[in-house]
């Protein structure tokens, strides 16, 4: 007997709600907005072989799904609240269902919040999630911030899901436990959001690396209307990416995605601050350049000399 839409939906992803008004089960969920607070509000759609291999675990898949929307609230220095989840599914497989579950309110329980409704269709694999966080009103964290000055932010290493990208694409070989390694990074990445809750008032603007730093960092600046300069060999990365080729590095750091780590400026004297919000939010973070006057971006090398280096992240549709 196949299980049913509502069946599957009542099995797998109902709970009670703890923060919502009212969850999963009538036409619309009910949120309270708080006084004083503003939404944030962000959809993320999960595509397989665009941005999942089939050979993921379902448990990690339902973590990914929920870490790169719950990344899209950090940027802005939100509270995550809610979210609702929309799927289409080839078949209601119970073995799938049951380890996308797990993976998914894993992590919604690390955060406490609470899955409010969705839509579930038969169809190619397909997962879009759309969260809601809130910011005490003009605080939410902005890419249209940065001032000529600040210094340039990130978070934790980049590259690894990059390279573990690569791995799979058999451009790079590694030994199993290296592979392993970096493959935690490309499918159980850690969503920066206490980061980016201590970030506020303090960074002077934010955006989460989804398609590298480059091209995540040219957001910042066509937003901002500024220049910005990278030391490439200040940009942190693992002991693993640091064994490997420089070039393989160079463009798994610059080029990589998938790293959802914090991208984000704060004026020199808000320095302190900065490495003070990180210690609470127990993350490490690096200076990695500055932002500059202009509309360029520079990456120089440990000699200070100038790379070449495109200013084009990842493109759906371009690549
Ligand atoms: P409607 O026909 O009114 O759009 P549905 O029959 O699609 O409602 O869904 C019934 C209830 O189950 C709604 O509250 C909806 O939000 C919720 N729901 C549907 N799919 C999911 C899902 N994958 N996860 C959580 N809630 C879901
Ligand atoms: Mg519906």
């Amino acid at each position: 007997m196949p299980l049913g839409e509502f069946e599957l939906i009542s099995r797998y992803f109902t709970r009670p709600a703890r923060r919502a008004v009212l969850g999963v089960g009538d036409d619309c969920a009910v949120l309270a907005p708080v006084p004083g607070t503003q939404w944030c509000v962000s959809s993320d759609m999960l595509v397989e072989g665009r941005h999942f291999l089939s050979t993921v675990s379902p448990q990690r898949l339902g973590h990914k799904a929920l870490a790169v929307n719950l990344s899209d609230l950090a940027a802005c220095g939100a509270e995550p609240l809610a979210f609702t989840l929309a799927m289409a599914l080839p078949r209601a497989d119970e073995a799938f269902l049951a380890g996308f579950a797990e993976g998914l309110w894993a992590l919604a329980d690390k955060h406490g919040i609470d899955l409010v409704g969705g839509d579930t269709t038969a169809g190619p694999l397909n997962i879009c999630i759309t969260v809601f966080g809130t910011v005490p009103a003009g605080q939410a964290l902005l890419r249209s911030g940065a001032r000529v000055g600040d210094e340039l932010w990130v978070s934790g290493t980049l590259g690894d899901a990059r390279a573990a990208l690569e791995c799979f694409r058999g451009t790079l070989a590694l030994a199993g436990d290296a592979f392993e390694q970096l493959r935690l990074a490309m499918e159980l990445p850690q969503p920066r959001v206490a980061l980016g809750i201590a970030l506020r008032g303090i960074a002077s603007s934010a955006i989460d690396i989804s398609d590298g730093l480059l091209g995540d960092l040219g957001h910042i600046m066509k937003r901002s209307a500024v220049g910005a300069r990278v030391d490439i060999d200040a940009v942190p990365r693992s002991a693993l990416l640091a064994a490997l080729p420089p070039a393989v590095q160079q463009m798994c750091l610059l080029h990589g995605g998938d790293d959802y780590e914090l991208l984000f400026t704060a004026a020199p004297a808000h320095r302190d601050a900065v490495r003070a919000a990180a210690r609470d939010a127990g993350v490490a973070v690096s200076c990695i350049g500055r932002i500059e006057s202009g509309q360029q971006l520079r990456v120089l090398d440990g000699a200070g000399r100038v790379l070449d280096e495109s200013a084009a992240g990842f493109d759906h549709f371009k690549t």
